[in-house]
């Protein structure tokens, strides 16, 4: 194995690829790491409500003050909330142990800059060459890292949220909201702070439960049955659920349908941009041209990135965007943080629907609607880049073609809609996603540029 970092951290099965082991020299790469620049690094470390977090968090620790960091443990949090510490109380860095949504059998390790952002590539690709060369510094004794607790970030953090919506009008709507933890991290934040914009809360799973005993983790529908069921029976303005590290928040409007992400997002752009009189958005290519319609309709511009929550941070910090966001539900406030964040995210849903006064259902059937079809075809790993290459090539003289675009993948803009031809980074594929306000041409562009994609692979 060469390769632990995937698109969202270090993953696997506790005690079969995610270790103690593997945790207690994770520590000592990432702090060998932080100590090439700084003599005595501070790393803020905490984990989601995981059966192995303790096993994990320990291990990690321990290899972390054997190289010469300080460490200080923040307990069970939201990513999002650890997020928020590292950037405003000065740490160097930040250490979450977390499988975010995956089932409870799995834990990982993610790692945060002292920005409060997800780590980039290259830093990720330089931690694994320190871990796999072995090659780690002996510290002298005396140099041995210091630890302590602090229970103050979920306080802190809820501050910050407080201070970016309109409480005042918030609370006054004292809107019914159904809310479901899907026993997460989330429930040391969302409960109480639903309660402090005034809400009537409606709790469903709201217990953090290492063995996800409400329902599995990840906010899909198959998943959000009760919580649709629960948001009419309750009268309730919607419902909200969060993934288990609480940095995704999806909801279900008051009729009880699931609200998929990226109308959510839109309808959050929207406003956004909209109270910032225009402004930056950045998402990643693969988001439905749903978000790009509204935001120019409220003069506002779309940035897009390869895929992955980290580049939209980056991008975003450097744009100087007003929002950001991806269609999972993980939506970024740069005002309160450059990161994705449930909790800030339905904060901001309440603040919306307290000054729109329409029922939510209303304000996302107002929004442009697009169809998308998924497929996907095969292709040998080492032939992906030529097979892109030659397909840009090929279909640039394509009559249809408006534009190509290579931030990820070829994405194919035509007359009627876009295609977008995207390796997976983990499996032997390509994803082929065609959009359009017609179905029937979304799947037949999605048929056609398989095909094409298929006979260039073929060649
Ligand atoms: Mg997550």
């Amino acid at each position: 194995m060469t390769k632990l970092f995937g698109t969202n951290g270090i993953r696997g099965v506790v005690n079969e690829d995610m270790t103690g082991e593997l945790a207690l020299s994770m520590g000592k790469a990432i702090g060998s790491y932080l100590r090439k620049t700084r003599d005595k690094p501070s790393v803020a470390i905490g984990t989601d409500a995981r059966v192995s977090n303790n096993m994990l968090k320990t291990a990690c620790t321990s290899g972390l003050l054997s190289v010469g960091c300080d460490v200080v443990d923040l307990g069970i949090l939201p990513t999002p909330t650890l997020q928020f510490a590292v950037k405003e109380k000065d740490f160097d860095a930040g250490v979450i142990i977390t499988a975010s949504h995956n089932p409870p059998e799995f834990n990982g390790i993610k790692v945060i800059d002292g920005d409060g952002t997800e780590l980039a590539k290259d830093q990720e690709e330089e931690i694994e060459g320190i871990y796999f060369s072995k090659n780690i510094e002996k510290t002298p004794w005396n140099m041995v890292g210091g630890f302590s607790q602090w229970d103050g970030a979920i306080d802190l953090y809820k501050e910050s949220i407080l201070s970016h919506v309109d409480v005042d009008v918030i609370r006054n709507a004292r809107l019914r909201v159904v809310l479901d933890c899907g026993n997460g991290a989330g429930c040391f934040v969302a409960p109480s702070l639903l309660k402090e914009l005034g809400c009537d809360v409606r709790e469903l799973n709201c217990e953090p439960d290492g063995f996800f005993k409400g329902r599995p983790s990840e906010p899909v529908p198959e998943n959000l049955k009760e919580l649709m069921k629960k948001v009419p029976e309750e009268n309730a303005v919607f419902g909200v659920a969060q993934d288990g590290d609480a940095d995704r928040a999806i909801f279900v409007d008051e009729k009880g349908n699931f609200v998929f992400g990226d109308k959510s997002f839109a309808l959050v752009a929207k406003y956004v941009v909209r109270q910032n009189k225009g402004g930056k958005v950045v998402t990643p290519v693969s988001t439905s041209s749903c978000l790009e319609e509204v935001v120019r309709a409220e003069g506002g511009e779309v940035i897009y990135t390869a895929v992955g929550s980290p580049i939209v941070a980056r991008v975003m910090k450097k744009v100087n965007a007003v929002f950001g966001g991806e269609e999972n539900g993980g939506l970024i406030f740069p005002e309160h943080q450059y990161c994705r964040d449930s909790a800030m995210t339905f904060a901001k849903m309440l603040e919306l629907l307290a000054f729109e006064k329409k029922p939510l259902t209303e304000l996302i059937d107002e929004l442009p609607k697009y169809e998308v079809v998924k497929l996907k075809t095969r292709c040998p790993n080492d032939k992906k880049s030529q097979v892109m290459e030659r397909l840009s090539e090929i279909v640039a003289d394509e009559s249809e073609v408006e534009r190509i675009d290579r931030t990820d993948g070829v994405k194919i803009y035509t007359k009627n809609g876009w295609v977008l031809v995207r390796p997976s980074g983990t499996e032997p594929i390509f994803r082929v996603f065609a959009e359009s306000k017609s179905k029937a041409v979304a799947e037949e562009l999605a048929s056609r540029y398989k095909k094409k994609v298929d006979e260039v692979v073929q060649h």
